[in-house]
């Protein structure tokens, strides 16, 4: 095995050099079936791509293994990939058009994330034969956008792993809000089912009126929303309280009780997203801007970001260089 592996799931060999310190690993012994007479048992922690008597050796030396048989044998693949920067944020290829990418193949390694690109390729290249325009999820509206803008802006030389800590606006990435951030897309694409749609609207109005109303109703001077943000206070407690779904009831807590940080998650988002609206035209020649340094040019002429914000993203480019692209912009020319 030459290629770079996951590296958050490394198999036994690389955990013996990298972890040469240890004493100890764990094996979790996990039944593979309901079937007791089967005895069919997975032991998980010694993934490899040893050989087979390597394995048979390795595996018997595990206290309580010695007289383990095997039905089938660890294996690890090695893949090539397409370079993820040559593919548009719709995951249509920069080279043919018409392709769309999505998976391993884009250099990811992972079921979410082969699963979350299969869907947007599939929707856009459905909305592409429609004339649609492409659906394109921003950094700060849903993981997918984080991960599909992370690999079409900077590539990757290891197999890519979502995680939410790749995410700049994790405060406004939630799980209880993903219904009402999605609800636009999913109207526009009729992609979820229209009596989960009509709910998700009306939970969102009643979630709108009750922040509201919190926020102006008072008891002895101090509003209903304060109150909500004091140690062991509940919104089922406030005077006035609907009996709502807890969904919808955590949602009002949680924007009301942390509002100030959604807030100031809010105005980020915001500002990064100006700057995702000012699309680069195709015109500019960027090996031809003097004013930009020649690492930034190259890497900047290698990408072709969209907008400025992909542009401000690629590692290499810096706001410098991003300022002077901006003067070019608006210049209409080098
Ligand atoms: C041993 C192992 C364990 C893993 N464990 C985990 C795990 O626990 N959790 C996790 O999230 N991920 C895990 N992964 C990673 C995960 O399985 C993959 O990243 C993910 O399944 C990739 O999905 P994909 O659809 O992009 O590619 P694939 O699932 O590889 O699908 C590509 C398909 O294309 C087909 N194909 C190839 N060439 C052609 C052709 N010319 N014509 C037609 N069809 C073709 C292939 O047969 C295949 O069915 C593991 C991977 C391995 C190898």
């Amino acid at each position: 095995i030459k290629g770079t592996g996951a590296r958050y799931c490394p198999s036994i060999e690389d955990k013996v050099v990298k972890f040469a310190g240890r004493a100890s690993h764990h094996v979790f012994i996990e039944p593979e079936s309901a079937c007791s007479a089967l005895n069919l048992e997975y032991p998980n922690g010694l993934s490899c791509s040893l050989p087979r008597d390597v394995q048979i050796e390795m595996t018997r030396s595990v206290p309580g293994l010695e007289r383990a048989e095997f039905v089938s044998f660890a294996y690890a693949i090695e893949y090539d990939f397409y370079d993820p920067r040559d593919l548009y944020p719709s995951l249509e290829s920069k080279i043919l058009h018409g392709l769309y990418l999505a998976g391993q193949v884009n250099g990811t390694t992972g079921y979410e994330e082969a699963a979350a690109q299969g869907f947007m390729a599939g929707v856009n290249a459905a909305l592409s034969l429609k004339d649609d325009p492409p659906l394109v999820l921003s950094r700060s509206e849903a993981y997918i956008g984080v991960m599909i803008d992370d690999l079409v802006t900077k590539g990757t030389n290891e197999p890519y792993r979502m995680f939410t800590s790749r995410a700049e606006r994790r405060l406004l990435l939630r799980q209880g809000n993903a219904r009402y951030r999605m609800i636009g897309h999913a109207r526009r694409l009729r992609v979820a089912d229209e009596a989960y749609m009509d709910e998700t609207e009306a939970y969102q109005r009643v979630i709108g009126q009750e922040i509201m109303r919190l926020d102006s109703e008072k008891i002895s001077g101090t509003t209903l929303a304060t109150r909500l943000c004091r140690v062991g206070v509940e919104y089922a407690m406030l005077p006035g309280a609907l009996g709502l779904p807890p969904e919808v009831v955590s949602e009002i807590e949680i924007q009301i009780r942390y509002r100030n940080y959604i807030e100031r998650e809010n105005r980020l988002a915001e500002e990064a997203e100006r700057k995702e609206q000012t699309k680069i035209p195709d015109w500019v020649d960027y090996m031809a801007i003097e004013t930009i340094r020649y690492e930034a040019r190259e890497k900047l002429a290698k990408v072709r970001p969209e907008n400025l914000g992909m542009a401000a993203r690629i590692p290499g480019v810096n706001p410098a260089d991003i300022a002077m692209l901006s003067v070019v912009i608006s210049r209409g020319g080098n």
